[in-house]
């Protein structure tokens, strides 16, 4: 996905949620991964290649990063690391078939999303209309 619509998708998510400091920093994290060694050697980043056991997993190792430091005080660790996950779930979401596969069902209702990765940011987030993106913190819905 081109850097406009990461910093795009991400500023609208959680515009009205972060600093303008922390949305900075934020949105420096999801592009960082689009640099030439994420690109090319890490698929898991991005979800491309069928990487999606490790992408899940560098996803959830970078959500249990949070947490820990903001409870340290170590707030642009934080926010980096939530920078990651924003820019893997916003891959995951583009470069795989999973809304095609949505869209094309018939009753979307009755579609449980298949994905560990989905399922557990759920679990934190009983506000059905709120983005993924924000979900993906414990406590932050
Ligand atoms: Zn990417």
């Amino acid at each position: 996905m081109d850097a406009p619509y990461h910093r795009s998708i991400t500023t609208q998510a959680l515009g009205e949620w972060f600093s303008a400091r922390a949305l900075q920093v934020i949105i420096a994290a999801n592009l960082s991964l689009d640099g030439l060694v994420g690109q090319l050697l890490h698929p898991e980043y991005h979800f491309d290649d069928n990487a999606f056991a490790a992408g899940e997993a560098f996803v959830q190792a970078r959500r249990a990063e949070v947490r820990p430091w903001l409870e340290a005080g170590e707030r642009e660790k934080a926010w980096r690391a939530f920078g990651k996950v924003t820019h893997a779930v916003q891959d995951f979401y583009a470069h795989t078939n999973y809304v095609a596969l949505w869209l094309g069902q018939p009753d979307k209702k009755r579609i449980r999303p298949r994905l560990r990765l989905i399922r557990s940011a759920r679990r934190f987030c009983p506000v059905p209309n709120l983005s993924l993106a924000v979900c993906i913190i414990p406590g932050n819905c």
